[in-house]
């Protein structure tokens, strides 16, 4: 992490280094905290960097404040323009990561959400890979659960929940595997730590529906939209048995941090050939022209930063 590049903290500019909070602060104490986590790609030809989907990620940041009593004095529009002001003090060149926070700022003890203030920061980071065998995962089912929305909200990503993503993510990484498929309280499948699922089965890309416990992925969405456009796939969003996956032609994961993730082996078991399948090659390739602002239909997608 490099502490001179700058983030956005208590309503400044400022480089990382300077932007810390109190060890007394409600969000650091409770989880109560909601965040974000954007990308923005360099392409190379044009010697420009793209924010992929901010205003879509401000939404759900506010959204998922909504659920958590959280208020802040922007709007997905000022939001925009203040990562645009953050990303050009620093003039990056490079794949970057955007971590923004909304959290409950006031220091003290007591736990609630009501009555306590929201601040709004973010961090930028330059970021690769999050999952180092992309094109031939093997995953395995956790032995945790997803958690239910009845216990925190599912949809929103809020800081405290993913101490359940965290447990899931290192039993599964100690246990040799590179990821995990955790079910929900009802045993269907939902998501694996912090990103979303799709199977091949009979040509149709199916994924779990948002009423199954899941994050509502951006760019499981994205995906959505650039298989039925560009690759005319059909797409059935419905609940997912656990035993399904296993006879799935092809499956991958997404995620803004994982991107398109291909899953070749689940227990030992093949997926399909046992090697990333066609559909999903296809949309791997197909999504990094998106998001590098290489493919038109989809530059509605892409902030310049300039
Ligand atoms: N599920 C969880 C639990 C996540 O943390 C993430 C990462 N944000 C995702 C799914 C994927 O969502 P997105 O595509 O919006 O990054």
């Amino acid at each position: 992490m490099d502490l001179t590049k700058h983030a956005f903290f208590e309503g400044k500019i400022v480089p990382l280094g300077e932007a810390k909070i109190n060890i007394a602060t409600h969000g650091f104490l409770y989880g109560t905290a909601v965040f974000g986590g954007m990308r923005a790609y360099w392409n190379e030809e044009k010697k420009r960097l793209f924010v992929f989907r901010p205003y879509d990620h401000f939404r759900r940041l506010l959204n998922s404040g909504k659920m958590m009593a959280m208020k802040i004095q922007y709007d997905e529009e000022s939001l925009t323009q203040l990562t645009l002001d953050v990303l050009r003090t620093d003039n990056w060149k490079q794949d970057i990561y955007l971590r923004p926070t909304i959290y409950k700022s006031d220091m003290g003890i007591g736990v609630r959400l009501h009555d306590l203030k929201d601040e709004f920061c973010m961090f930028v980071m330059a970021f690769e890979k999050y999952v180092k065998n992309d094109t031939n995962a093997h995953v395995t089912f956790s032995s945790w659960r997803r958690i239910d929305d009845n216990v925190i909200p599912a949809r929103g990503k809020v800081a405290g929940a993913y101490a359940n993503s965290a447990l899931i993510k290192t039993d599964a990484n100690r246990a040799g595997f590179d990821e995990a498929i955790v079910l929900d309280q009802n045993g269907h499948v939902s998501e694996g730590s912090a990103m979303n699922i799709f199977m091949v089965r009979d040509g149709a890309l199916v994924t779990p529906p948002v009423t199954d416990n899941i994050l509502e992925g951006i760019t499981r969405r994205s995906i959505i939209e650039i298989a039925r456009n560009d690759l005319g796939i059909p797409v059935v969003e419905r609940s997912i048995d656990r035993t399904e996956v296993f006879i799935a032609e092809e499956m991958f994961m997404t995620g803004t941090a994982a991107q398109v993730v291909a899953v070749t082996q689940i227990d030992h078991r093949p997926v399909g050939i046992g090697s990333m399948g066609p559909i999903t090659t296809k949309l791997r390739s197909l999504f990094d022209d998106v998001v590098r602002a290489k493919h038109p239909k989809y530059h509605g997608w892409n902030l310049e930063v300039g």
